[in-house]
């Protein structure tokens, strides 16, 4: 029997139309590189949207065409993703971070034919355009008053690109299947590899990302992203928090400045934010040199990277701020599992709250996870079974952009991640596939290692990785970036793992280094580090 509901598409235009008719006054605030703090509100920003639209065709854009952008988080990068979408083209988001070889690959790759560019990214993509020959022209976003000179070719101001446009658009029917987004993820092996987002996967993503044991939106939040919307969506919040009809607040290029994200924090009364571990370390020190508070922030999203246990402590300590552990990928749209911790939860003894707290949490809707030994036989949920993790969903990835799809059957995605999931479904990441240390036959996580040397206050940062051993196979050597002016040795810091760990997880030996290698997003790059030591000779 057929059902008898209407079945509207699931498009990006539906959640524009919805925050558009339902919350017109709801405010987006922004720092920009020509404007302080920029303020209008949803229904502005989609009349603008409109402008754009005819400015992307007056261009001699077409549906299907895929438009690049380099930008930070601001109101002009939040029109690109609503404008160039909810035309039936592509928006393609471009980490400034990469590598200057793999930005031109990705370019290519992806076939953008026009490139929108924030003024402070001008002179790196100056550097690069003749390596992007088949970009018919670039668009500066910023006003005529702060248009830098530049050497790109078939340039525009953005301003003055959008100035005289009609604001109606009639916006085309879109099918929930078609492309709507294009982000490719930035490995430390090969090239970026291209995942391709779809109206209806954005749309299914934000529902379930808005749910109350994930982001929690509603229209009595104020909503600051501060992951970039140049990594997977900025997590999507670009579109779940409009469609919960909550303020929006985007920092701009101050996304790792503590004295800005403090001073929007209490002028604009956020509530909820998002980003990566380093974000907070950088807003929590800022807080404990300058003495000031963040009393309207409720609650902050941590996830990219797994978040050590003193940025938890000190946010609901010192601030009442609960800080949520998120797991996902570029290929999962990005959340795949949340952490919510519950009243219940808060009066077990500290010890067992922390490990929870550490967790990456559970399952959202709509991502089917499951665990696996070496065969592919699926692991129990036990809390101590470790396998590799697998997902399949509505908005995971089925293949990268032109590449065949290489898939375990039944259409698990193999996600490169190693957990275990405790018996109340929450997972608990241990490694990277390729980062696991093997000792002695067994495993060791060098995520639970590194987050433990983390957690000690002479350490600035620490990597743990496997360097041959000829008795134990690997073992683990721990290398850490101390903090300014810390007189820490190694056998102050090994010393402090006696007792948390099992003696045979303890690290051999440490090594102390200056600085750390990271990726483009600013990961750990394990690979780097493990290059370093690839002939590390161990004491003993
Ligand atoms: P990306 O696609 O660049 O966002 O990278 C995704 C990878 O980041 C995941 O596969 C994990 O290895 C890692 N990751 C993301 N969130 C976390 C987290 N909360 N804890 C540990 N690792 C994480």
């Amino acid at each position: 029997m057929l059902s008898t509901m209407m079945e509207p598409a699931l498009t990006i235009t539906s959640v524009m139309n919805f925050a558009k008719k339902n919350y017109p006054n709801q405010e987006i605030i922004s720092v920009t590189a020509d404007n302080p703090l920029h303020r209008y509100t949803y229904k502005d920003a989609f009349q603008r949207v409109g402008k754009l639209a005819n400015a992307l065709v007056e261009l001699g854009a077409k549906p299907g065409d895929v438009i690049g952008t380099m930008a930070w988080n601001d109101y002009r990068h939040l029109e690109l993703y609503y404008g160039i979408s909810c035309s039936g083209m592509v928006c393609h988001t471009i980490n400034p971070r990469l590598f200057d070889e793999q930005i031109e690959y990705i370019v290519e790759h992806a076939e953008d034919k026009f490139l929108f560019v924030d003024p402070l990214f001008v002179t790196k993509i100056e550097a690069l355009q003749d390596k992007m020959p088949n970009v018919l022209g670039f668009i500066v976003l910023t006003s005529e008053d702060n248009m830098p000179e530049t050497t790109l070719r078939n340039v525009h101001c953005y301003e003055t690109l959008i100035a005289d446009k009609s604001d109606e658009f009639v916006w085309p029917e879109l099918q929930e299947s078609a492309a709507s987004a294009l982000c490719y993820t930035s490995g430390t092996t090969g090239n970026p590899k291209g995942v391709v987002y779809s109206h209806r996967s954005t749309v299914l993503h934000s529902y379930a990302s808005s749910m109350p044991d994930a982001f929690a939106f509603s229209r009595n939040d104020v909503v600051m992203p501060i992951v970039p919307m140049f990594h997977v969506n900025g997590w999507g919040i670009v579109y779940s928090a409009p469609m919960a009809g909550a303020k929006l607040v985007m920092p701009g290029p101050k996304m790792a400045d503590g004295k800005v994200l403090t001073t929007l924090i209490n002028q604009e009364k956020i509530t909820m934010s998002a980003g990566v571990p380093t974000v907070w370390l950088a807003l929590l020190d800022y807080l404990e040199q300058s003495g000031e508070s963040i009393d309207s922030l409720k609650r902050v999203t941590v996830g990219g990277a797994a978040c050590p246990l003193p940025i938890f402590k000190t946010f609901y300590d010192k601030y009442g701020v609960e800080a949520e552990h998120a797991w996902g990928m570029t290929e999962m749209s990005p959340l795949g599992t949340y952490n919510k911790m519950s009243s219940q939860d808060r009066e077990l003894p500290e010890e067992e709250f922390n490990q929870k707290l550490l967790r990456q949490g559970r399952p959202i809707y709509g991502v089917d996870l499951r665990i696996v030994n070496e065969n592919g036989d699926e692991l129990p949920w036990d809390g101590t079974s470790s396998g590799a993790v697998q997902v399949r969903g509505a908005f995971v990835t089925a293949g990268y952009h032109k590449q065949q799809a290489d898939f375990t059957p039944g259409g698990w995605f193999e996600t490169g991640d190693v957990a275990f999931m405790d018996e109340e479904s929450r997972m608990q990441i241990t490694d990277r596939t390729k980062d696991i240390i093997k000792s002695g036959g067994e495993w060791i996580s060098s995520i639970e290692l590194e987050n433990l040397a983390m957690s000690h206050p002479a350490v600035a940062e620490a990597a743990v990785i496997g360097v041959a051993h000829e008795k134990w196979t690997e073992r683990p050597l721990l290398v850490v970036v101390r903090k300014p002016d810390s007189g820490l040795t190694a056998q102050d810091i090994l010393k402090f793992y006696q007792g948390k760990v099992a003696t045979w997880w303890i690290p051999t030996e440490v090594a102390f280094v200056v600085e750390l290698a990271h990726t483009a997003t600013g990961k750990l790059d394990k690979k780097t580090i493990r290059q370093w030591y690839q002939d590390y000779q161990w004491q003993d």
